[in-house]
C-alpha cells in the first residue's frame, strides 16, 4: 500500500502548505513521511516523540479533514516514531518512542536553494558575494578569503538558502569536494548519540575530513557544553588544514551570550557578513521570483500590495504570496488586491494588541480551549501554553508581573515571573519553542500594533 499512502500523503502536504505558516510547515512536516495507508488509515513516521506530540495535538484535524476529502472517505491519522539506524534504514519503532531518533549523519542540501534563485539587494550584497567567494575557492582549492564566513540576521532572511547554495555550488563545481551541511542541534544530537555508542572516534573522523564544514544557527549552542568543546577541536583541526567553515547565527558573533569565549573568539577570525531586511525593491523582486520559480503569473499591483504589507521577513513574504494564491482559488475570484485585502496584515492604524488577543492566538496555535489558560489544570500541554501566552505578554505589551497576573484568572505575581523566565530560559535550547513562539509573534505583530 505504500504508492497510495505516498499520494495521500501528498495531497495532505499540498493542502497544509496553503493552511500554515511555511515556518511551521518546515518545523513540523519536513521531515514527515509516509508509512501506509489502509482502509481509511494513514500512517505516517516522524523522528521524534515531540513532532509526534506536535502533529496530533495541533495537525490532526486538519490533516483528517484534507485526507478525508481527498480520499472520500473518512480518515484517521496515526503519527509513529522512527528511528534512523546509521545505515540509513529505518526501523519502525511501535510503543515508547526514544528520547532521541539515532540518526547517522548531516543534513542533505536543498537543491532549490542556489545562488541563482536568490535575489540580491543592498540588503545582503556582502554576505552573498562573500558566500560566492568561498564556494569558489573551496571548489577551486585557492586560498580561502574568509575562515570561517559567519553570516548573521533576523529569522526568515535567508542564512540557511546561502549555506545551501555554497554546497550546492561546491558540489557543481568539483563533486569530489567533501561538503557536510548540518544545524548546532544536529551537530549535538549526533555527538551525544556517538558518545553513547562509543563511536567518537567515527564522528571525529567525520567530521575532520571534510572540505567544507556548513553550520547553521550556532546560537542553539548555547548552554551544550559539551558540544561546543567538540566544536572546538573540529574548528581548530579543519582551520588548520586549511578547510572552509561557515556558520549561521541570528546574531553577531559579539552577541553570542553562552558560549565559551575561545569559541566565540575563532567565530571572528574571518569575515562576519550581515543580512538585513530587504527593502522594497528587492520584496518586489523577491516575490517576481518565488512566482516564476512556482509557474505562476501575478500580476504587478498584486506583488506591490504583498511587498507593501510585509517587510520584515522573507519566509513571510513568500507564505503571503502562496496564501494569497490559495485563496484566491478558493473564493473562485481572480487575484486581484481586492481579492487578497482580507489574507494580508492590515495597513494603517491596527489596532492595539491586547492581552485579549495574545491569549486568543496562543489558544488558537495549540488548539486548547480559551479557558483554559486563566484556569487551573495544570496538564502538561495546557501549562506550556499559558506560559507561552504570559511570556507574550511580557515580552509583547507594557504590562508589569502583577497586572499580566490578573489577566490569567488572578495569578499571583511571583508565578507570573516564575512562567516568564522558564520561557526564557528554555527558548535558548529548544528550537522548536522558539520556532512556536517566533510564529506566534509573527501573526501578532502583523495584526496589532506594539508599544513597548
Ligand atoms: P533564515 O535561515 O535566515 O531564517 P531562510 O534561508 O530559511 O532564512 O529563508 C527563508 C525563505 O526565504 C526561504 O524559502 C528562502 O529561499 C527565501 N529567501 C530569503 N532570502 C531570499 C532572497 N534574497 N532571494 C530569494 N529567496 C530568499
Ligand atoms: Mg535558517
Amino acid at each position: 500500500m505504500g504508492d497510495s499512502s505516498i499520494m495521500v500523503w501528498d495531497s495532505v502536504l499540498s493542502g497544509l502548505r496553503t493552511q500554515i505558516p511555511p515556518t511551521s510547515f518546515e518545523t513540523w512536516f519536513s521531515d514527515a513521511q509516509a508509512l501506509d495507508y489502509t482502509d481509511g488509515a494513514l500512517v505516517i513516521g516522524v523522528p521524534d516523540s515531540f513532532k509526534k506530540g506536535g502533529i496530533e495535538r495541533r495537525y490532526r484535524d486538519t490533516i483528517e479533514g484534507i485526507a478525508t476529502s481527498v480520499c472520500q472517505q473518512p480518515v484517521s491519522l496515526e503519527v509513529r516514531v522512527l528511528s534512523m539506524r546509521p545505515d540509513g534504514a529505518t526501523a519502525l519503532e511501535k510503543g515508547e518512542p526514544p528520547a532521541f531518533p539515532t540518526v547517522g549523519g548531516s543534513l542533505p542540501l536543498n537543491p532549490d536553494y542556489t545562488f541563482g534563485a536568490f535575489v540580491r539587494g543592498e540588503n545582503n550584497r556582502l554576505a552573498v558575494a562573500a558566500s560566492e567567494a568561498t564556494a569558489d575557492a573551496v571548489a577551486r582549492n585557492l586560498k580561502k578569503p574568509y575562515n570561517p564566513l559567519f553570516i548573521y540576521g533576523s529569522v526568515g532572511l535567508g542564512k540557511t538558502h546561502l549555506l545551501h547554495a555554497i554546497g550546492n555550488a561546491v558540489r557543481e563545481m568539483d563533486s569530489a569536494r567533501s561538503v557536510v551541511y548540518t544545524t548546532s542541534e544536529r551537530f549535538a544530537i549526533e555527538l551525544i548519540n556517538a558518545i553513547r555508542n562509543n563511536s567518537t572516534a567515527a564522528f571525529r573522523d567525520k567530521y575532520r575530513q571534510v572540505d567544507l564544514l556548513l553550520i547553521d544557527d550556532v546560537q542553539f549552542l548555547k548552554g551544550k557544553e559539551a558540544t561546543q568543546e567538540e566544536l572546538f577541536h573540529t574548528f581548530n583541526d579543519l582551520h588548520g588544514n586549511r578547510k572552509q567553515i561557515v556558520l549561521s547565527s541570528d546574531r553577531p558573533p559579539e552577541d553570542l551570550s553562552g558560549l565559551q569565549d575561545r569559541l566565540v573568539s575563532r567565530f571572528k577570525w574571518g569575515l562576519e557578513a550581515d543580512i538585513q531586511p530587504p527593502d522594497f525593491e528587492t520584496r518586489m523582486a523577491i516575490l517576481r521570483e518565488k512566482a516564476t520559480t512556482r509557474g505562476l503569473e501575478v500580476n504587478h499591483d498584486v506583488l506591490e500590495l504583498i511587498a507593501k504589507r510585509i517587510s520584515s521577513n522573507v519566509r513571510a513574504l513568500e507564505g503571503a504570496l502562496v496564501k494569497a494564491i490559495a485563496y484566491a482559488e478558493l473564493q473562485g475570484q481572480p487575484l486581484t488586491p481586492k481579492s487578497i485585502e482580507g489574507v494580508l496584515p492590515k495597513e494603517g492604524r491596527r489596532p492595539r494588541l491586547t492581552v485579549a488577543h495574545i491569549k486568543e492566538e496562543v489558544a488558537l496555535h495549540y488548539q486548547i480551549p480559551l479557558p483554559e489558560l486563566d484556569g487551573a489544570s495544570r496538564k502538561k500541554e495546557i501549562t506550556q501554553a499559558r506560559q507561552v501566552a504570559i511570556y507574550l505578554a511580557r515580552e509583547l505589551t507594557e504590562l508589569s508581573f502583577p497586572s499580566i497576573g490578573r489577566e490569567f484568572g488572578d495569578r499571583d505575581h511571583t508565578t507570573i515571573m516564575h512562567a516568564y523566565s522558564k520561557i526564557k530560559l528554555l527558548l535558548a535550547d529548544t528550537p522548536l519553542l522558539s520556532a512556536d513562539i517566533g510564529d506566534l509573534q509573527e501573526g501578532l505583530e502583523s495584526r496589532y500594533s506594539l508599544i513597548r
